[in-house]
């Protein structure tokens, strides 16, 4: 019998040509039904964030994660099945030799076959009955903790409300720029007190520690990479506490880790629109900026931004067709304003080559979206969502 070895799903075993077919195949039916069960996932969720997001990015990402889990073990389930039709219709009869005790299989197996030759009736079981512990570990799959740890080198203050953070790391720790104008990352913040080491396994944590103690991780744009000076920077919304990430941005210091995931983006931004509307409040802002700055030269339209007060305001590019309009909420709470909604709505528009971009609390989006379905917007040329959820007192998952 020709053996191969295999080592997918846990230890390695040495095995015969048609077991391993027999996993391999297990192996594609569930990375492709994990494929699938993250994609469906995916499309229902940008339909439902089109209509208003009602999930926090957490719970996004944990129900991606699922779908993703669900779809593999679907995948599986049905493959083991037809498999098993296949081997139970197409084995001749016959005897099955298990393999001598030295290539015995390392993996736990419930009762290890006796020595004698067993009849057929036994066999076409066999590959998938001996490596079903090993098999089952598919419904969790095992994966490298992807997230890449830099060392904060600077901090620089925008404003009252806003920090830039700029990290470092040796080839920036593997962190490779998707090169969208909307590339974000998560940031991942863990409770100093627990002593957590980065790069965070975040599975193995679950296993460990409350929902409450596990580190948290929230959405925020890339601001620039340089790829030659292996530096990369954010700019942080601080709003204190109760914020965990928003929090730890307005006390951090250089020589502290930047945990972050790898680069992610959503849409692609026009920049060839006849006019653009861009809107955010501060959390916005980062994003709403760079394509400031992407903007050609002759591009026209309007930037609204929302910020505290005029001490809130900093600098920020523009091609000079681009009106640069600063909002202040003067003393109103962030998320509590309707200054940005209000002069979202006064804008005046023209009826074609229309693009709008907006990022901010969740109801001014909702506000926003109704104000853009009252213009007929083509909602293909344009990028609008809630960056974050006013919770009174509450910290989101
Ligand atoms: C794609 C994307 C990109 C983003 N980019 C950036 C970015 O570059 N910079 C940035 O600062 N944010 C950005 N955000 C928003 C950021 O992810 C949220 O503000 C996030 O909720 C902050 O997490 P937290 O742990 O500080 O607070 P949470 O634990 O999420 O919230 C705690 C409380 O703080 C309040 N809060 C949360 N966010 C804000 C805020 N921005 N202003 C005032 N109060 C707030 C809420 O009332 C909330 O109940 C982005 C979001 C998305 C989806």
């Amino acid at each position: 019998m020709s053996k191969h070895k295999y080592n997918k799903y846990g230890p390695q075993v040495t095995i015969s040509a048609k077991e391993g077919l027999t996993l391999e195949v297990l192996a594609l039916a569930e990375k492709a039904g994990a494929k699938a069960g993250y994609s469906t996932a995916k499309e229902h969720l940008y339909r439902s964030i089109a209509s208003g997001s009602l999930l926090n990015e957490q719970q996004t990402d944990e129900l991606l994660a699922a779908a993703e889990r669900a779809g593999a073990a679907a995948a599986l389930a049905a493959a083991r099945k037809v498999l098993d039709k296949t081997l139970r219709t197409s084995f001749r009869p016959g005897t099955y030799a298990p393999p001598p005790s030295s290539a015995a299989p390392a993996v736990p197996v419930a009762a290890q076959p006796s020595q004698e030759t067993r009849p057929y009736s036994e066999t076409y079981e066999e590959p998938l009955a001996r490596y079903m512990p090993p098999i089952s570990h598919a419904e969790a799959p095992r994966r490298k903790v992807d997230q890449h740890v830099l060392t904060v080198t600077r901090v620089q203050k925008l404003s009252e409300q806003m920090v830039r953070i700029i990290a470092s790391a040796p080839n920036l720790d593997g962190y490779r720029s998707n090169g969208a104008l909307d590339e974000y990352v998560k940031v991942y913040v863990a409770d100093p007190a627990l002593g957590l080491v980065p790069p965070y396994d975040t599975r193995q944590l679950r296993q460990r520690l409350s929902r409450e103690q596990m580190p948290r991780s929230k959405s925020y744009t890339i601001r620039w990479v340089d790829p030659v000076a292996d530096e990369l920077a954010i700019d942080f919304v601080v709003h204190g506490e109760p914020g965990t990430v928003g929090h730890w941005a307005g006390t951090v210091e250089p020589g502290a880790a930047l945990v972050i995931s790898p680069a992610r983006s959503k849409n692609s931004v026009r920049l060839d629109a006849g006019y653009h509307v861009l809107a955010a409040d501060e959390a916005g802002i980062p994003a709403i900026s760079k394509i400031l700055e992407a903007l050609p030269e002759q591009a026209q339209g309007i930037a609204l931004l929302e910020v505290a007060d005029e001490q809130a305001m900093f600098d920020v590019k523009h091609p000079q067709g681009i009106e640069l309009r600063w909002l202040y909420r003067d003393g109103v709470p962030a998320g509590r304003s309707d200054v940005l909604a209000y002069a979202f709505q006064t804008v005046t528009v023209p009826n074609h080559g229309l693009s709008v971009v907006a990022h901010a609390e969740r109801s001014t989006i909702k506000t926003i979206n109704r104000i853009c379905d009252y213009w007929n917007l083509n909602k293909h040329s344009s990028h609008i969502s809630s960056y974050w959820t006013l919770r009174e007192g509450r910290l989101m998952r």
